[in-house]
């Protein structure tokens, strides 16, 4: 498979937000590039943005003058779509409304030669509907660049029902030459990252709907925990709440009200009352100058304890156990009769979040200290664990856990008893959507991770991450959530199952 050569020329038509970024990435990369935007100006002032962007990166001393000189020889707006003839590869950034896109790809096959490559960087529509109104399908490909596309290395290749298979492997190898870390996906609705991103804002919607926490909290634990770059309402307020908004509800609709994409009447009323984020001063969060900044909600010191009790196997829980001998915290092993996956401070029974709420398992197991611990990227290095506590534990189970974690260094954060606690459901939620989009050929599983990785900056991909959890584990959240809620939106995805019962790996 081999990419667009150097010496071809590519091509951008829309000089917007994406197009002048995807422009500056293939002349980085040496290809001349023609720029062309249907308003009269907008691709000069997109090259000039592109310019501006590299003085600064001259100023920051990140690059030196002449190869921006260089990278700038590169670029050239011009006047009509005609002059785009020499062009290899075209891609299309320019509005997200079906006709439009499907008439320049018309009259780009009238400019074109045969062999020139039509690509767009949709990221809504299906690349096939647009695809279907060309002579050549074949040759058109989806080329789904991140925002900003000079620094985001993710890009969807993206294929519909028509796309010869060489043509998307040439892309891909572009992409790849380019410097990105190119996947293949089908056009599906929202391709990979914007269909197994859903339940990052979903479940933190439905968590704080269900008063499980308040936003600063589950934003704090999602990044401390959880180990995020932002927190799920920060992003929200980030995209802007009417964009965040519309893309679910744009791709609930594509999956026809499958209850996994349920959009959220909070986030929907936010949109109503313009409160749509960083762009209008308010969103979940107050941009005002004066505002305090909320806080996430953190437990009183409460005292160590002398010695814990561990039934193992302790699973993603067995550092605390080097931990706590660390912290001076006695360590015993707990009888042949104790619960596996415990740990036991002071009477009070702790365990990993398995979907199930603490009031559920101590009533199951006859145990009424029973407290449920949120699943952290790295229990050894988080500074915050957030747990709940069963609503028939005494009232020192919950002094008793936070005083626990506190001897280790970290911060506790105290959830309302839901199931699947917060890191929990959304882990165990992306990595079913991602393993969903595996089974139904949407793409294959590193790519999954790839793209949430690269495309929206994810700690570690969801299905390493369901794996080192425990993909037995995952399932099982994953049903006690169906049960709970009864809410087909819970389902597992067959893909996770069957590897559970065949032991064997994603990856
Ligand atoms: P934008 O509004 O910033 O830029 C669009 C540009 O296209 C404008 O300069 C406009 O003048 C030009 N244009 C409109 N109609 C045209 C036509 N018929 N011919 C030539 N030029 C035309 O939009 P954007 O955010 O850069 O998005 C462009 C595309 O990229 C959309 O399909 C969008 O879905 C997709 N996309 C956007 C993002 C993002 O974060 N903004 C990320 C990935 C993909």
């Amino acid at each position: 498979m081999s990419s667009i050569e150097r010496g071809q020329v590519v091509a951008v038509i829309g000089a917007g937000t994406m197009g002048a970024g995807i422009a500056q990435v293939a002349a980085q990369a040496g290809h001349e590039v023609l720029v062309f935007d249907a308003v009269e100006g907008a691709a000069r002032a997109g090259v000039d943005r592109v310019a501006k962007g590299l003085d600064r990166l001259v100023d920051r001393q990140k690059i030196d003058a002449l190869r921006r000189d260089e990278i700038m020889s590169h670029m050239r707006p011009v006047n009509g779509l005609s002059a785009l003839a020499p062009a290899a590869l075209v891609i299309e950034a320019v509005v997200e409304i079906l006709a439009v896109k499907q008439q320049i790809f018309k009259d780009l096959e009238e400019v074109c030669g045969t062999e020139t490559i039509l690509a767009t960087n949709t990221s809504s529509l299906s690349v096939t509907a647009i695809g279907a109104a060309l002579e050549r399908p074949g040759r058109f490909v989806g080329m789904h660049f991140f925002n900003p596309p000079a620094i985001m290395k993710l890009v969807e290749i993206v294929s519909g029902a028509a796309t010869e298979k060489a043509i998307a492997e040439t892309v891909f190898a572009t992409a790849a030459a380019w410097g990105k870390k190119p996947v293949y996906a089908k056009s599906t609705p929202g391709f990979i990252v914007n269909r197994v991103a859903r339940p990052f804002y979903a479940e933190a919607l439905r968590v704080y709907e269900e008063q499980g926490a308040d936003i600063a909290t589950i934003d704090t634990i999602m990044r401390e925990a959880g180990g995020f770059r932002m927190g799920p309402f920060q992003l929200m307020d980030l995209i802007g709440n009417d964009v965040n908004y519309s893309v679910t509800k744009s791709v609930y609709e594509a999956f026809y009200g499958d209850p996994r994409f349920l959009p959220s009447h909070v986030q929907e009323d936010m949109v109503a009352a313009g409160y749509l984020g960083r762009k209008s001063g308010r969103g979940f969060y107050d941009y005002g100058g004066a505002a305090a900044e909320p806080m996430a909600a953190t437990a009183a010191p409460a005292p160590s304890p002398q010695k814990i009790t561990v039934n193992e196997p302790l699973g993603v829980l067995a550092p605390l156990k080097a931990m706590a001998e660390t912290a001076g915290i006695a360590v015993e092993v707990g009888s042949a009769d104790g619960e596996p996956g415990t740990i036991i401070v002071d009477g009070v029974h702790l365990s990993l979040s398995d979907g199930f709420t603490a009031t559920e398992i101590g009533d199951r197991l006859d145990v009424p200290n029973w407290v449920v611990v949120d699943l952290a990227l790295d229990y050894a290095n988080t500074n915050r664990i957030g747990l709940a506590c069963a609503d028939q534990a005494d009232e020192n189970a919950l002094r008793a856990a936070s005083g626990f974690f506190q001897a280790l260094g970290k911060d506790v954060s105290v959830i309302d008893d839901i199931p699947g606690l917060i890191v929990m459901r959304t882990v165990a939620m992306l990595a079913n959507e991602g393993a969903d989009a595996v089974m139904r050929g949407v793409c294959d599983a590193p790519a999954v991770d790839t793209a949430m990785c690269s495309g929206v900056n994810y700690p570690l991909g969801p299905l390493a991450w369901a794996e080192r959890v425990g993909l037995a584990h995952i399932e099982n959240v994953m049903s006690a959530l169906a049960i709970s809620y009864g809410d087909a939106r819970y389902r597992c995805s067959p893909l996770i199952s069957r590897k559970v019962v065949a032991g064997g790996s994603f990856f």
